[in-house]
């Protein structure tokens, strides 16, 4: 808690007062604030220059800010509104420039790290999977954090065309300048054909936790998060979460889909299921808007960020979704 000013003053608009398709398009309809105004800092950073194949994700900070004027206040589980628990606001963009990674990437931590400074904790909207990365620098400022990492995609490729910073190589990079734990680290929804059957050697070999989707389908949401929530313990923990682990027909407005995958209940079971870890903040990345013309990817996007501001609010324990969800 950093400044005056109670979870009260920063409420959604009132849909009752300003119908849903008015007003400005900030997240969740929320005020604009600045970090050290508030518990959890919603922001977008509107950047897709680490995407190696099919782009857009620039634009979805933008398309999720629209998007989300159509998630309402309480969680239908749980009959808890997050904005009555924290202080939450849309804290605007991260600086980017869309013709060079190096510098937005030094752009993008140095906006984190202000909010990380005011003692907020950041929600993120990207962008490609490249963000993580500058997010986690200016998180694990005391070492090393846990990861829960959903995506049909391990990312931990070493590098694309001789280029070591892109949205295929984040989680390798962050290992490596020890800003992940590799053992507090689990990877979920894995799946599709790899270029290499050495992909996964660097993460293995690291003693990151693989679910692929196979293993995913014969346990149930409820056993991986289960061992997701004794793995990464009472430390601190980033959750990542990367649209793509949804299966396309659900969610195919993202550069790198992939058939076969989880599903939308499935995703928001395993979101309510990290009720009182202690995370440190959280993302939501490679929504696509000039793939998504339907505009339900962002959709989708705008409703597991509204998952994950519930978990990062507190609330119940998960018990309640266990039994009600399942
Ligand atoms: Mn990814
Ligand atoms: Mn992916």
């Amino acid at each position: 808690m950093s400044a005056v000013g109670s979870a009260q003053d920063f409420q959604p608009l009132d849909s009752g007062l300003v119908p849903r398709f008015a007003g400005a398009a900030s997240f969740m309809r929320l005020p604009i604030a600045t970090p050290d105004q508030v518990d959890i800092a919603i922001v977008g950073v509107p950047f897709d220059g680490g995407a190696t194949n099919r782009t857009g994700a620039r634009h979805g900070p933008r398309e999720i800010r629209n998007q989300s004027s159509l998630v309402r206040r309480v969680h239908h589980v749980t009959g808890l509104s997050p904005f009555d628990r924290v202080r939450a606001a849309d804290c605007g963009d991260a600086p980017v420039n869309p013709l060079d990674v190096a510098a937005s990437l030094v752009g993008i931590e140095a906006f984190f790290a202000r909010i990380y400074e005011a003692n907020a904790r950041p929600l993120t909207a990207g962008g490609d999977h490249l963000v993580t990365l500058p997010i986690l620098r200016s998180l694990a400022k005391k070492g090393p954090v846990g990861l829960i990492h959903f995506d049909a995609h391990s990312d931990t490729y070493d590098s694309f065309f001789g280029n070591r910073y892109n949205h295929g190589t984040p989680f390798r990079r962050a290992v490596e300048e020890r800003l992940l734990d590799p053992r507090r680290m689990i990877q979920i929804g894995l799946r599709g054909a790899i270029s290499d059957a050495s992909n996964f050697d660097f993460a293995r070999a690291a003693g990151v936790r693989i679910v692929f989707i196979e293993e995913f389908a014969e346990l149930g949401p409820a056993t991986v998060m289960s061992e997701a929530r004794t793995l990464v313990g009472d430390q601190p923990v980033y959750v990542s979460f990367d649209i793509d682990v949804l299966d396309p027909s659900i969610a195919s407005g993202t550069g790198t889909p992939e058939i076969g995958g989880i599903t939308s209940r499935e995703a928001q079971t395993m979101i309510r299921l990290l009720d009182g870890l202690d995370i440190v903040g959280a993302d939501l990345v490679e929504v696509s808007p000039p793939l998504d013309p339907t505009g339900v990817t962002a959709l989708t996007g705008a409703t597991m960020l509204f998952e994950l501001l519930c978990v990062m609010a507190g609330g119940p324990k998960a018990e309640i979704c266990r039994t009600t969800t399942r």
